[in-house]
């Protein structure tokens, strides 16, 4: 079996956020799909160790935005580097409400989608949740990041003083001499085996 096959996979980028208990979060994930146009429905996977998972999980609600070719390696920090159970992230990052009352982002983002959820699958480390299309909105032309245009131009190139490992999936950077074997990246959500020694 040869695993780089699996990066061949064509796949976009978004921001998925969620609201619960007046709580406003947002994370970053790769696995949106549309699955039937008529209804017209989406799928979207979400690893359980996300706080916006169980915010889904208890809302029944989520809104993903598209995130552009224009996105920021800072956005993909921001909503990927840090959890919601730590800090606000919209407490400073730039936001608009859709008619749901949940937030989707404008910056580096080409249109939202709003989901209503209708049915969840267990897969075990994540939940698939198959949902409505009940609102969406393109605000600009600007082509949508695929993950290839992620790893080609938006990432940055590991500091060459930082010592640790860094994430050949994301480019996240861990800090430290021995990666526990347990490790899973907080921006990609792989495993330690996709990580290698600066
Ligand atoms: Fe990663």
């Amino acid at each position: 079996m040869d695993n780089n096959v699996m990066f061949k996979i064509s796949y976009g980028l978004y921001v998925l956020t969620a609201k619960d208990d007046g709580k406003l979060n947002g994370c970053i994930v790769n696995t949106l799909q549309q699955v039937t146009t008529s209804p017209n429905r989406i799928s979207i996977t979400v690893n359980k160790d996300n706080f916006t998972h169980d915010m889904i999980v208890a809302s029944g609600e989520f809104n993903v935005s598209i995130l552009s070719e224009k996105v920021k390696f800072n956005t993909f920090k921001h909503f990927g580097f840090q959890s919601g159970r730590d800090v606000d992230k919209f407490a400073d990052f730039p936001m608009e409400k859709s008619e749901n009352d949940l937030p989707y982002i404008t910056h580096g983002s080409n249109g939202f989608i709003s989901g209503k959820v209708i049915s969840k699958t267990d897969l075990g480390t994540h939940t698939m949740f198959i949902a409505d299309v009940v609102d969406g909105k393109v605000f600009a032309e600007d082509n949508s990041v695929t993950y290839d245009y992620y790893h080609k131009n938006i990432k940055e190139a590991p500091n060459s003083k930082s010592k640790g490992w860094v994430c050949k999936i994301c480019g996240y950077v861990y800090e430290g001499d021995d990666l526990p074997p347990d490790f899973i990246c907080p921006l990609c959500k792989h495993g330690a085996a996709d990580f290698e020694k600066l």
